[in-house]
């Protein structure tokens, strides 16, 4: 019997929190791992009698962020209170918007954005461990200072089909919430967050499934590995003739287990009603405008530009802009030598720097400057050095910085060619070694030049150029 093939369907719905100077609704400043409880008032305590005022930079951003998802903006939205109890929320509710969000639809990359609204954050609780107790017991304490930051959640379509993907498309969208600046969209200190909505259905069926909610995933990596140990929980479930039960999960990336945190809420559960302290939204023509003004660059717009203006393929160029820092770099080192420089030549050196430097690196933050790379991709090209004695070049310079005209001089690593004299006697000293490769190759199987090539560089340690190899080869077979 043919078991059933199960296909994921993913949303995702992240909170940004935004860099503005104030928080949402006073004006205390935002903090950055002060001292608990200093950046307060009676605002964001939740205090009888106060009144919101809403941040005009935070609107600012959420239209920014909108009009960079290509979504549509509401010229009028709502907040609202949304109802619950916990000790990180002393109001009692959260002031958030509901059915009338500042954007609605829009798309980034292949995955289309639901909904993008404007809401404040909660404060922090501050779970003692062990060892850190509280007054000699365990308890929790509650730091006001994160309470009212502003935060923009952003809802996709489950339009996402795999942990990568949904691991890809959030680099994406980090990428393009950077470059807009209205965030440090950090996973580690919570200004970005993750929660994945994951569901499976029969492959190439067209309904959705019932879902559950992957919570608060604090890290690229722990979001791939907890969608993927939640499909894998739910295909076992439907394999076995039960059903997936809808609640909210939260997954721990050390024991690789998903437990329960809840069954799920409704919106009704929440008493939603209108903010009656605050005035409806009214976003002008000259707000959006304002806000369209300061796009810079997308992401997305760059890797379309580095296919079409400088001829790169497709998956290069999205690896290349997906990367800002990567991007620039690119960029610079394409203008430090400006006149020829190949740009798709460049860009096949930029995955092996990055093999060297190591993946998180920033390669500004590297010894090897852009001007150096250049120069180096200039010297493959020009045929002055073999790729792989360039590889060894790069290896130098990740290590130690310097110019690589003046490594590949002091190492004696420049090419080998025809010219200087030696490699047709190293060639002809290859096909004399190997005579049954030699004769292979004379009857025209190609594939047999491999261990004669492979006894050039050898001789001449990587220095010889490979296609002038190729080239002696069938000139002194007679294969013209
Ligand atoms: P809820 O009412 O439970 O909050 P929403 O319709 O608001 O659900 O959707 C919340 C998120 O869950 C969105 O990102 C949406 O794309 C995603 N989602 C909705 N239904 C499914 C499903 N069956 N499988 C996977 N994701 C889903
Ligand atoms: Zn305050
Ligand atoms: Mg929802």
């Amino acid at each position: 019997m043919n078991a059933t093939e199960y296909e994921p369907v993913i949303g995702l719905e992240i909170h940004v929190q935004l860099k503005t100077r104030t928080k949402m609704f006073c004006g205390c400043e935002l903090s950055f791992g002060e001292e608990p409880n200093v950046h307060t008032c009676p605002v964001c305590l939740g205090l009888p009698g106060t009144l919101p005022v809403l941040n005009a930079r935070a609107v600012h951003f959420g239209l920014m962020i909108g009009l960079a998802l290509g979504c549509e903006i509401a010229g009028r939205s709502q907040f609202h209170r949304k109802n619950y109890f916990y000790p990180d929320l002393p109001k009692g509710y959260q002031i958030s918007q509901y059915d009338v969000p500042l954007c609605t639809g829009g798309h980034l990359g292949d995955v289309r954005i639901h909904r993008v609204h404007l809401e404040e954050d909660a404060a922090k609780l501050v779970h003692a461990s062990a060892s850190g107790r509280i007054h000699g017991a365990e308890r929790s304490a509650v730091d006001f200072n994160r309470g009212g930051t502003p935060l923009v959640e952003i809802v996709t379509e489950p339009d996402v089909h795999s942990a990568e993907e949904a691991r890809d498309w959030l680099g994406l969208l980090r990428s393009t919430l950077r470059v807009l600046g209205v965030s440090d969209v950090n996973m580690d200190e919570g200004s970005l967050r993750c929660d994945a909505n994951v569901s499976v259905r029969p492959a190439g069926s067209s309904g959705l499934g019932t879902k559950t909610e992957l919570k608060n995933m604090n890290s690229f990596r722990f979001l791939a590995q907890g969608i993927n140990a939640e499909v894998e929980r739910q295909v076992g479930l439907l394999r076995a003739g039960e059903q997936v039960v809808q609640e909210t999960l939260h997954f721990d990336p050390r024991s690789g287990l998903l437990t329960a945190l809840r069954s799920k809420e409704e919106a009704h559960d929440y008493r939603y009603f209108p903010e009656p302290d605050l005035v409806p939204l009214v976003a002008t023509p000259e707000m959006v405008e304002a806000a369209r003004a300061a796009l810079p660059e997308l992401p997305a717009a760059r890797a379309q530009r580095f296919e079409r203006e400088l001829g790169l393929p497709a998956d290069r160029a999205h690896e290349l802009a997906f990367r800002t820092e990567l991007a620039d770099y690119f960029e610079q080192a394409l203008a430090a030598d400006g006149s020829d420089l190949d740009p798709i030549a460049l860009a096949n050196w930029i995955p092996p720097l990055i093999e060297r430097i190591g993946s998180d690196t920033d390669p500004a933050q590297s010894l090897v400057s852009p001007a150096s790379l250049a120069g180096l991709v200039k010297l493959v090209s020009a045929r002055q050095v073999s790729t792989t004695a360039a590889r060894d070049v790069l290896t130098r310079l990740v290590a130690e910085g310097g110019d690589p005209a003046a490594i590949v001089e002091q190492e004696g690593l420049g090419a080998i060619s025809d010219a200087d004299g030696g490699l047709a006697e190293i060639v002809a000293a290859a096909l004399a070694a190997d005579p049954d490769a030699a004769d292979k190759v004379r009857a025209g199987n190609m594939k047999a030049i491999g261990p004669l090539v492979g006894y050039v560089m050898r001789e001449t340690k990587g220095r010889a150029d490979g296609g002038e190899v190729t080239r002696l080869i069938r000139e002194q077979l007679g294969l013209g």
